[in-house]
């Protein structure tokens, strides 16, 4: 195997397979994550309809409101993301 050899960039359809085989379970390894770091961006952007310089943000409120997620609220308190409703009836609707 020859690591030398320089690799055409991914299509954001490969893109595509890979997220879908990483929500799956798969490991992506670094040579991958180097190869589609151009390519997520732009797939999130697409898949989001935001703009591509909008992602990183995107991206981290995201993780910001997942690490909250794990924490797992009250349901009948105060939703987390500051709306004023109950959990529950907010951001807790999709969790059981
Ligand atoms: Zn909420």
């Amino acid at each position: 195997m020859n690591s030398e050899t320089k690799q055409a960039e991914p299509t954001i359809e490969e893109t595509g397979t890979l997220i879908a085989r990483v929500k799956a379970g798969y490991k992506p390894t670094e040579q991958e994550l180097a190869a589609h770091s151009g390519n997520l961006k732009r797939f999130v952007a697409r898949s989001r309809g935001i703009n591509e310089n909008q992602v990183d943000g995107y991206l981290r409120n995201r993780n910001k409101a997942r690490r909250i997620l794990r924490n797992q609220p009250k349901r009948n308190k105060d939703c987390i993301c500051g709306s004023g409703l109950q959990y529950r009836k907010c951001c807790g609707r999709f969790s059981r």
